[in-house]
């Protein structure tokens, strides 16, 4: 039998965990009129790859996220997760999902919070234990696991869903805008947090925010979106070294690539 699984192509086509073909996205008004969120977005995201959406809001950010996420059905085209349907992704629970607000229950302590999804999806009780332990030393909560969240700053209880969704030890994180309602030392220092945790842990990270200096920090790779309607605009590479310094946000390169991108926006 010819074996050509070892062909370039292959590899090539392996290492792609998120593949979205020709979405399309069009809400559907009742009686109204139909609102057209997003064309033709073509993107290719590999495994382990922290890559950004980029884009003004309305820009169909929030949406494109959601049909990753199998949160939503595009009207065109299809999403590939490892080659197969996001229905099937978020089955074997591949996703774990980090909103704008920590979305935290007020009555349940830190350590129950982050509990939650372990019981949803009744985990072993033997395990939870010592998985909480371990998400809660990554986000270096341990310290606060028995407070309640109006007890945690801002970013303290943004770390508490980042905590929550590494619980159930997605192979996919999914962020919509977790930090822009923090103020700017909070978020740079969550930034930094946020890639330690990455590092650590060999995610594939699709990170969602209209703030492009805090998109060139994080990402591999910049995905920009164009509005009315949002539509793929450029891909830009980040190449600046690993691992990321705050110090960096100073550099020409830094710089270059912020102007680069702004220059990238059409239509706006
Ligand atoms: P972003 O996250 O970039 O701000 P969204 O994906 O939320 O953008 O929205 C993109 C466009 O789709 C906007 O014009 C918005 O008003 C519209 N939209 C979003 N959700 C719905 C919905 N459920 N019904 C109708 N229109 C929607
Ligand atoms: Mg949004």
């Amino acid at each position: 039998m010819n074996d050509n699984t070892n062909s370039p192509l292959w590899k090539l086509d392996e290492a792609v965990e998120i593949y979205c073909k020709d979405i399309g996205m069009t809400y559907r008004a009742e009686g109204g009129r139909d609102v057209k969120a997003i064309v033709g977005i073509n993107l290719k995201i590999k495994k382990g790859e922290f890559v950004s959406l980029l884009g003004p809001s309305g820009c169909g950010k929030t949406t494109l996220l959601r049909i990753i996420g199998d949160l939503l059905m595009p009207t065109e085209g299809s999403v590939y997760i490892d080659g197969g349907l996001p229905q099937n992704a978020r089955l074997k629970k591949k996703y774990g999902m980090v909103f704008q607000s920590a979305v935290l229950y007020e009555w349940r302590t830190v350590w129950k919070n982050v509990r939650l999804p372990l019981e949803i999806l009744k985990v072993p009780r033997a395990e939870v234990p010592d998985r909480i332990n371990r998400v809660l030393e990554l986000v270096e909560l341990t310290k606060f696991k028995n407070h309640y969240p109006h007890e945690l700053s801002g970013g303290m209880q943004q770390r508490v869903s980042i905590a929550r969704a590494f619980a159930i030890d997605p192979e996919i994180l999914l962020m919509d805008e977790p930090f822009s309602a923090l103020d700017e030392f909070t978020r740079e220092k969550l930034h930094e947090d946020l890639l330690r945790i990455w590092r650590q842990t060999n995610k594939t990270v699709v990170f969602v925010t209209h703030n492009i200096a805090e998109s060139v920090f994080l990402s591999d790779k910049v995905f920009v979106l164009s509005p009315h309607p949002g539509r793929l605009s450029a891909e830009i590479e980040i190449d600046l070294p690993r691992p990321r310094l705050s110090q960096m946000r100073n550099s020409p390169r830094f710089n270059e690539l912020v102007v680069k991108i702004r220059n990238s926006f059409e239509g706006i």
